[in-house]
């Protein structure tokens, strides 16, 4: 077959991947360079994260041996314990916060206390059963907790009411601690990196952009090209002028797609509520940092405007070379500008100046009650018409790489 994929980012590189040994594969990408959300830049000698820190990890065995397939784990990647922290009340204390609770005082301990009690004793349903996110917030870490920091920092991220986001969206995404194991951990006081799954694998050189360069190898890859218009003359689809393609694989954003079809299916499909799928932006902004060895720092409290601190400077050395201080990215949810975020900055720990920022439009999906029945009755109209989605904001789904990369497993076998 001869297959387009709109969209370089993860999921559009793996998907060519996995089929181009036996198709015919044209990307096409409408920035002048592949990667979405995953590229890198160097600024002034440093590797910037233009989104987030990413990292990489999978619970799933094929996912792991077919991404290794791709990469030398020894030679070219470096394994990194976890090592987070939570900013609160300018102290930094450990993550989770629920395993910290001795550093409160008296009244807040015994408060948090009391409603973990509780909750062990009277509620026993499943986290899905949970009629919303807030309900199953409060109900299963305490109003203390939640008021604390469940709310603030969840409220920060998502900027959304979270009454509204339902249960699904947090399926194998969370850990779901229980009493007992909150009580020994705040005895026996672990640190995170003795835990399950407290490691990620880090490129040695040129962060996630390593990634995605060695994916995009020997691809036939269009850049500068968007995709507004996608016409089928004789079952075939022609693509940025170019005919003769069978099927095509969407990694773009699903909510402009219908208005690219040119009535192939727009009647067929609920275009309008497509449009009311919510998403949020991030702004990061490089710094240099003092020394330290975390690798992720929350910040909850409502007093500052940034979420979170990640330390890439310490996931591989090669990310501050030639720089005497440390790197690091803070993160700040939706449109923030330059001026905001560098008086923001003075209100963290490590004294930190700024290098470089960067805004992306498009980073947080938000799945509300009926995201994913809307999705899957698209994808059905779509794959009658040999056009499939893929990706996190094609499928509208907070997927981290691993998770794209197992999702195009799944659609290439389906195809
Ligand atoms: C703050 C943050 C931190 C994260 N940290 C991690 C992490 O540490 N580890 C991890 O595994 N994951 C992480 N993720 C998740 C990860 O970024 C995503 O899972 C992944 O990058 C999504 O890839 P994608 O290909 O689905 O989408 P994208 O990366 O968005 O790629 C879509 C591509 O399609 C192109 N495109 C869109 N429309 C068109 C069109 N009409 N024509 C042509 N091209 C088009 C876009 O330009 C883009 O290049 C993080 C995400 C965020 C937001």
């Amino acid at each position: 077959m001869k297959i387009a994929i709109i969209g370089t980012g993860i999921s559009g590189l793996s998907m060519a991947n996995l089929l181009k040994d036996n198709h015919k594969v044209v990307l096409f990408e409408k920035q002048d360079r592949y990667g979405g959300l995953v590229k890198c830049d160097i600024v002034d000698s440093v590797l910037f994260h233009k989104v987030g820190g990413h990292v990489f990890n999978s619970r799933n065995q094929d996912v792991l041996e077919w991404f290794w397939s791709h990469f030398n784990r020894d030679e070219e990647f470096i394994k990194v314990k976890r090592n987070s922290k939570i900013f609160f009340q300018n102290k930094i204390i450990g993550y989770p916060i629920e395993n910290y609770i001795y550093n409160f005082d008296k009244e807040t301990v015994t408060s948090i206390v009391k409603e973990l009690t509780e909750h062990e004793e009277n509620d026993k349903i499943s986290p899905f059963e949970y009629p919303n996110f807030e309900e199953f917030l409060k109900s299963n870490f305490g109003e203390t907790l939640y008021n604390l920091y469940f709310k603030p920092y969840n409220n920060k991220i998502w900027r959304t009411d979270l009454s509204t986001v339902p249960m699904q969206w947090l399926e194998g995404k969370l850990p779901m601690p229980n009493f007992q194991e909150i009580m020994v951990s705040n005895i026996v006081r672990e640190e995170e990196d003795t835990m399950v799954h407290s490691s990620f694998f880090y490129p040695k050189k040129g962060g996630s952009q390593f990634i995605v360069d060695r994916l995009a190898q020997g691809l036939d890859i269009r850049t500068s090209k968007e995709i507004d218009r996608i016409v089928k003359e004789n079952g075939k689809y022609t693509v940025d002028g170019e005919s003769g393609f069978d099927k095509i694989v969407f990694c773009g954003d699903v909510r402009k797609m219908p208005d690219y079809m040119e009535n192939i299916v727009s009647q067929k499909i609920d275009i309008s509520r497509l449009k009311t799928l919510r998403s949020n932006g991030t702004s990061n902004l490089l710094c240099e940092t003092d020394e330290n060895d975390y690798s992720w720092l929350y910040i909850p409290e409502e007093s500052t405007r940034a979420h979170r601190i990640i330390y890439t400077g310490n996931f591989a050395p090669s990310n501050n070379e030639n720089r005497k201080r440390k790197t690091c990215v803070v993160e700040f949810s939706g449109k923030t500008d330059y001026e905001d975020m560098v008086q923001e900055i003075k209100k963290l720990p490590g004294n930190l100046s700024p290098i470089h920022y960067n805004y992306e439009p498009n980073s947080y999906v938000i799945q509300s009650f009926d995201t994913k029945e809307l999705i899957l009755e698209t994808k059905d109209i779509l794959e009658e018409e040999n056009i499939y989605l893929l990706g996190r904001f094609a499928e509208w789904e907070y997927y981290n790489m691993d998770k794209c990369i197992e999702s195009a497993m799944y659609l290439s076998e389906k195809m």
